[in-house]
């Protein structure tokens, strides 16, 4: 009897370590997550918002949507209307007042037109169209068409009065388009929203811009896909490792159609006119901010491998990964410890080692 007892009690203690041991902590905590997906800014957007408290995460999460869907009714180019459509149909004639927000977007737009020196460049819209890349009316232009289109773009035409929050285009025919931009705000966003809500944790994901708010409930850090650029959407050549910050890739397999073997992607040099061609397949931006990583993917991508480099190496809190044609992976020098490759095709250089240092 005695000795039934004691092997019952054994049995006990057995089960519940068992149950302990058994529970990960981490896949407990991953189950109070709320998801939503939306389509919006030309993307599928997805917030996922880890907290106990769903009826806090949904409002987050809703206020979040709302947000974005007001973003993208003021900068689209693809609706009837918006600001952005505003000003552009008012080029060489009037200046077009704006929202806050559009007008803080152009500004930043153009700041970054500045310091990249025309690499990145808000005025790209009518070399866009000519392409018509990701659109059923894609070509190759022809050369005059190229030349006397690139007379439009420069970002020094636009004219920005901080009295009355109004934009002009000082030609007829220019046009802005903020298409390498919006989404990094709209990242921005969501998560100033999802903190004014008090939410602490989540993963933003606008269609390969990652917004990441805080660590992973278990204290770890959230880990990043590098998409490879040659294969299907999910298959990565690379991991990166962070907390609280936004993660945003330019990559020529994003948008592009193929004409005798040869590859136009949706990203332009606005000193050529044509699909940016300097080596690189993709360029990964790594910041606290994402308006600015999205602006700086676009740039680094134009710049190409040593010139992007340099500029973000240059940059506080910034980091850069750039995927060259050849299979390697270019990375800024702040990157060395958060950096995995996934995929043994793939390997790894550092900027310091370029240099020689
Ligand atoms: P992203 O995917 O952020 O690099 O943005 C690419 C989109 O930005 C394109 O689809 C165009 O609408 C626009 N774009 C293309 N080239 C440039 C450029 N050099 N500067 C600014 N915007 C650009
Ligand atoms: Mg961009």
């Amino acid at each position: 009897m005695k000795k039934n007892i004691v092997l019952l009690v054994i049995i006990i203690i057995v089960i519940v370590m068992g149950l302990f041991l058994g529970c990960d902590k981490s896949s407990e905590f991953d189950n109070n997550f709320i998801t939503e997906d939306f389509f919006a800014l030309g993307t599928i957007i997805q917030i996922k918002v880890f907290d106990v408290d769903t009826q806090k995460a949904k409002k987050a999460i809703d206020e979040s949507i709302a947000r974005v869907t007001e973003i993208e009714n003021k900068m689209t180019i693809n609706k009837d209307d918006s600001e952005v459509i505003e000003i552009n149909s008012n080029a060489g004639e009037n200046g077009v007042q704006v929202s806050y927000d559009t007008f803080y977007v152009i500004k930043k737009a153009g700041e970054y037109g500045r310091f990249s020196e025309g690499a990145f460049d808000l005025t790209i819209e009518p070399i866009v169209k000519l392409w018509g890349i990701g659109t059923k009316q894609a070509r190759i232009p022809k050369d005059e068409e190229i030349i006397s289109t690139l007379s439009l773009v420069n970002y020094k035409d636009v004219m920005l009065d901080e009295t009355n929050n109004s934009v002009k285009l000082e030609k007829k025919g220019q046009a802005i388009d903020l298409g390498a931009i919006a989404k990094g705000y709209a990242g921005d966003e969501i998560k100033r929203i999802l903190m004014d809500n008090g939410i602490t944790t989540a993963f933003i994901n606008l269609g390969g811009n990652v917004v990441t708010l805080g660590n992973k409930l278990d204290g770890t850090s959230w880990k990043i896909g590098i998409q490879n650029p040659v294969e299907k959407r999910g298959n990565h050549i690379a991991v990166i490792e962070v907390i609280d910050k936004t993660v945003v890739t330019s990559g020529n397999y994003e948008r592009y159609f193929i004409e005798d073997g040869k590859r136009y992607h949706h990203i332009i040099n606005p000193k050529t006119g044509y699909p940016a061609e300097e080596g690189v397949i993709s360029s990964t931006i790594v910041a606290d901010s994402s308006i600015d990583a999205d602006a700086l993917s676009t740039a680094v991508y134009v710049m190409g491998l040593d010139k992007g480099l340099d500029f973000i190496e240059n940059m506080d809190k910034v980091e850069a990964a750039i995927i060259t044609k050849d299979n390697k992976i270019y990375i800024t020098s702040g990157l060395r410890e958060n950096i995995k490759i996934s995929n043994p095709q793939f390997t790894l250089v550092e900027q310091s080692l370029i240099k020689g240092e």
